[in-house]
């Protein structure tokens, strides 16, 4: 037996595996997961801020943070939701009487959210509502936001972080996905309505963006251009 020559083809085995080890640790999450950005910004000649610009502009910076990070999007990986989350074509309500496929799965609202990657939106911050955070309708790159409820019910966050939350919520409805009905159960002020957080996309966003906003401000996370 030539010793050597089987050390060396064990060697050579070796570096093979070791080798292919390493390329496939390198390959194999980019195809389970492929991260994707956007970024949102005001129009600054058509928002109205009510002397909040600076705020707002901070929010639009975490918004396109927090749907730009592998910690959101790998959420909806493998979520399924109802197909009636889409609006009707033209409007600003849900698709209730659709009658084809009965789902849209997670990596669907994926495309819708991140089909275009610069996106300007017009905002008209107000300061209440009777019901509201806020208001989008699909397409219209508009949205309505109202800081004192918005404050009121993420008094935790500062306001910017709020702004943000809600931001990432509307942005949805912008997409083309709407509320069944806007009555949600939630057991407190930490906990969404279970069925709501389960069937309707714009209302598991919003809780989803919430959650990781707040680990992010808790844990003094730097976004990059705040
Ligand atoms: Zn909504």
């Amino acid at each position: 037996m030539n010793f050597s020559t089987s050390y060396s083809k064990i060697n050579q085995t070796n570096l093979i595996m070791r080798k292919l080890f390493i390329l496939s640790a390198l390959l194999f999450p980019a195809l389970v997961f492929a991260q994707r950005s956007i970024k949102l910004t005001s129009n600054s000649v058509h928002s109205h801020f009510l002397e909040k610009r600076k705020t707002i502009d901070s929010a639009f910076t975490i918004a396109s943070a927090l749907l730009s990070s592998e910690e959101f999007q790998s959420i909806y990986t493998n979520l399924d939701f109802p197909y009636w989350n889409h609006c009707k074509v033209g409007e600003c309500s849900a698709d209730k009487n659709h009658t084809g496929p009965e789902t849209t799965t997670g990596k669907e609202v994926m495309n819708l959210l991140f089909k275009e990657a610069n996106v300007v939106m017009t905002i008209d911050l107000k300061k209440r509502s009777r019901h509201a955070l806020g208001a989008t309708c699909p397409g219209n790159y508009f949205t309505t936001a109202y800081y004192e409820n918005i404050l009121k019910d993420m008094p935790h966050l500062p306001y910017a972080y709020a702004i943000a939350v809600n931001l990432c919520h509307e942005y949805m409805h912008q997409v083309g996905l709407c509320h069944y009905s806007n009555s949600f159960q939630e057991p407190d002020d930490e906990h969404p309505d279970p069925e709501g957080f389960k069937n309707d996309v714009a209302y598991n966003v919003g809780w989803n963006a919430y959650y990781i906003a707040t680990k992010w401000y808790v844990n003094h996370k730097v976004i990059p251009g705040l």
